[in-house]
């Protein structure tokens, strides 16, 4: 399967969309979401402390996204199978359910140990929602384990995705780094994962959630 990436992106919108606007309730709830994106790490700080929360949201996120990406490609057929379709319809389902539009800034994804992606968004739901405090620190837990959680049923690959920058720290756009787990302090450390936003207009692939029909 290798298709010109913008066929793949505009057939993943559609899918998701129509997936999204067929979808039971149940198994799902639907959740105000300030209550997911904010007091859902107050009240997890207040019962484990701050580096505890953070692990539990991000826990739940990936929970959260696995769940979604096996619900959604398990009933897909074709398209199912092509790993860049797998995971572009990601993006678009983490931006449907309201957690934020997505960027993705380098999307070359090998699927292999090499694997990576990095993303941002400029209206996460976390950040959205976070109260604004002195002492100001990353907030997006939920997202990032979410995209760790969708692209690890997409690829098959023990994969972990970390925020790198935050709104709520006071920077224009969260950004998130996806990679492979066994590489992902490698990962970290290539600066080609924290360029400013602008030196990477050459190719970018902007996915917001798709409006009302
Ligand atoms: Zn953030």
């Amino acid at each position: 399967v290798n298709r010109p990436l913008e066929l793949v992106v505009d057939r993943a919108r559609r899918d998701v969309g129509e997936y999204l606007k067929l979808l039971d309730r149940d198994p799902h709830v639907l959740v105000p979401a300030r209550v997911i994106s904010r007091d859902l790490l107050r009240i997890a700080t207040e019962a484990v402390g701050p580096a505890g929360a953070a692990q539990l949201v991000k826990r739940l996120g990936r929970e959260i996204g696995r769940a979604s990406a096996e619900a959604f490609l398990g009933h897909r057929e074709s398209d199912g199978v092509d790993p860049v379709y797998r995971l572009l319809t990601g993006s678009m389902h983490l931006a449907s359910a309201g957690f934020g539009d997505v960027d993705l800034l380098v999307f070359e994804p090998t699927f292999d140990e090499r694997f990576a992606v990095l993303w941002e968004s400029e209206n996460s739901s976390s950040a959205r929602n976070s109260v604004q405090e002195a002492g100001r620190s990353r907030v997006c837990h939920l997202e990032a384990g979410y995209s760790a959680g969708w692209c690890s049923v997409a690829t098959g690959l023990p994969v972990e995705a970390r925020e790198l920058a935050c709104r709520s720290e006071g920077v224009a756009r969260c950004r998130f780094l996806v990679a492979h787990a066994g590489r992902f302090e490698a990962a970290l450390a290539d600066p080609r994962f924290h360029q400013p936003s602008a030196e990477y207009s050459v190719t970018p692939v902007r996915i917001s959630a798709p409006g009302p029909p």
